[in-house]
């Protein structure tokens, strides 16, 4: 028999053939034709554990993420190794033939890890896991490759390949991983509700995964997670958001996004971007759906950047939204500051979700608080004085900014997307335009809090806020330069107005 592999987005490397034989509870499968498997188990580490197993008896195997990630072509860097025995001794031996590495042995665990060139290998014996109801954390005890590959996530992350070298690169699929992966399914082996229920930190999985290689979730295994959604509560924050941003990060986030929503796991996780979902009408007026707007600003803005940063910003940029809806009956629907309440909502919810409450967090405050800006700004004459208001507030971030507001422009009407792209073409040319002439990008006032105590005699007082701020509002409208001896002579003026004395 022979089948051929097709994943649906990315091209297999095994189109060739695929001969099975059966085995125990198994079947195996062997690469035949010039694509042969071996040819990824080529490298010394893969020789070494080969030597050691067949010395010391044991069965061991590659197992997981590296196997699956051979069939959908993207080679992967972490090795786990699954032996029916120690994984300890297996890899003190291996890391002894290959010339006496360092191995971090993690004795709780029953795991070892060494790096090997550009390699990253795990070692763990066998296990069979038992879980109970209020955690995540299973009873571990030996058990043969069967019941290691039993208590695998997904089909497709169950795939082993033999390492011993009678066997060498015989792939075992238990549960048709090849198979899910020809058709782009993503599915628990085992019953999805005591799967998710065992580890609801798969529910997470299943939908990353889905989103990255862009398959679809199988019915039985789509049911589960919505039965399951509750028990989201048992999973860290920190395990929750490493997937989000994974999601995050993906080609076309939107797929993880909406597969959150329908599950309900959205809710439990990220209610203020649930909140953003649904269309509400009076007297046959409707506001445009900000959940399916913001998705399309996030995936529109992927191939233009891969800052995760700049991608949240996309996803919370409307945040308050929902918040500071009103229907007026003259204007329709307005959302009146929802950038400005949106910076203060980021915060919250950066927390709760575990995201870094640093300068990551205050650039995401900076886009969601200027996101409208370059789009007001272009919607009406662009003069000199507010392109560098906006060069002064948005600094190095500014070409950031432009780009999360062109994303912005979902419009459905191409007349009103052509208008705005050529205007912010025209922002664009000012903003470098007036860089060049103002450098008001990295705003250092051009008189110091200093030179104004020593002009004026002062100890530190709230005038010499004053003054700097008059200097800085007049270089900002265009009212003097961007220099030193215009911004003294103002100071000057300016302080002896307000009644200050020049000592010097
Ligand atoms: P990626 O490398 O893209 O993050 P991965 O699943 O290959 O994904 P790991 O998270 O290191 O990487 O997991 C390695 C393997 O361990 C998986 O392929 C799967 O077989 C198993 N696994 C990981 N997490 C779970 C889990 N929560 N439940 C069951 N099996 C899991």
């Amino acid at each position: 028999m022979s089948i051929s592999i097709f994943v649906p987005k990315l091209k297999s490397v095994f189109e060739g053939q695929i001969a099975i034989k059966n085995c125990n509870f198994v079947s195996i499968m062997t690469i035949n034709g010039s694509e042969d498997i071996e040819k990824y188990l080529k490298h010394p580490v893969f020789h070494a554990i080969r030597d050691v197993s067949d010395d010391m008896s044991l069965q061991s195997f590659v197992i997981g993420g590296f196997v699956r990630d051979i069939f959908l072509n993207r080679p992967s860097k972490d090795i786990d190794v699954v032996v029916i025995g120690s994984g300890i001794e297996l890899a003190e031996r291996v890391a002894k033939k290959l010339g006496g590495l360092r191995l971090s042995v993690f004795k709780n665990f029953g795991t070892a890890m060494l790096k090997y060139r550009d390699l990253e290998v795990e070692f763990v014996g066998a296990r069979k896991e038992s879980y109970q109801r209020h955690s995540r954390k299973p009873i571990v005890e030996d058990g043969t490759l069967e019941d290691d590959q039993n208590r695998r996530d997904f089909s497709i992350n169950a795939l082993a390949l033999s390492l011993n070298r009678t066997t060498y690169g015989d792939l075992l699929d238990p549960f048709d991983g090849i198979k899910d992966m020809q058709d782009g399914v993503i599915r628990t082996p085992q019953d999805p509700l005591i799967t998710f229920s065992d580890d609801p930190l798969r529910m997470m999985r299943a939908i990353r995964f889905a989103t990255q290689l862009e398959f679809q979730i199988d019915e039985a295994t789509f049911e589960g997670i919505k039965k399951s959604k509750d028990r989201i509560d048992i999973i860290s924050a920190e395990r929750i958001s490493d997937e989000l941003n994974k999601i995050v990060m993906a080609d076309q986030p939107s797929i993880g996004f909406k597969l959150l929503e329908e599950t309900g796991l959205l809710g439990i996780i990220f209610p203020e971007m649930q909140a953003l979902k649904g269309v509400d009408k009076v007297k046959g007026r409707a506001h445009k759906d900000n959940f399916y707007h913001t998705l399309e600003v996030l995936d529109r803005i992927v191939p233009n950047t891969d800052d995760l940063w700049l991608r949240w910003s996309a996803i919370l940029h409307d945040i308050a939204k929902p918040v500071t809806k009103r229907y007026d009956k003259n204007t329709g629907w307005t959302f009146h500051n929802h950038n400005f309440i949106g910076v203060k909502m980021v915060p919250k919810i950066f927390k709760r979700i575990k995201l870094p409450l640093n300068e990551k967090m205050k650039f995401v405050q900076k886009m969601v608080g200027l996101h409208m800006r370059p789009i007001v700004l272009s919607e009406d004459v662009v003069t000199d004085s507010a392109v560098r208001r906006l060069l002064f507030e948005a600094g190095d971030d500014i070409d950031k900014l432009m780009t999360l507001c062109e994303a912005d422009i979902t419009s459905k009407n191409p007349e009103k997307v052509k208008r705005y792209m050529r205007n912010f073409k025209q922002v664009r040319r000012k903003l470098k335009e007036i860089e060049e002439k103002d450098h008001v990008r990295n705003f250092q006032p051009p008189v110091s809090g200093e030179e104004i105590m020593e002009t004026f005699g002062l100890s530190p007082c709230k005038e010499i806020g004053d003054l700097k701020s008059v200097i800085k509002e007049a270089i900002l409208e265009g009212d003097i330069a961007n220099d030193h001896d215009e911004a003294y002579q103002l100071m000057l003026k300016t302080g002896i107005e307000m009644g200050l004395k020049p000592v010097k």
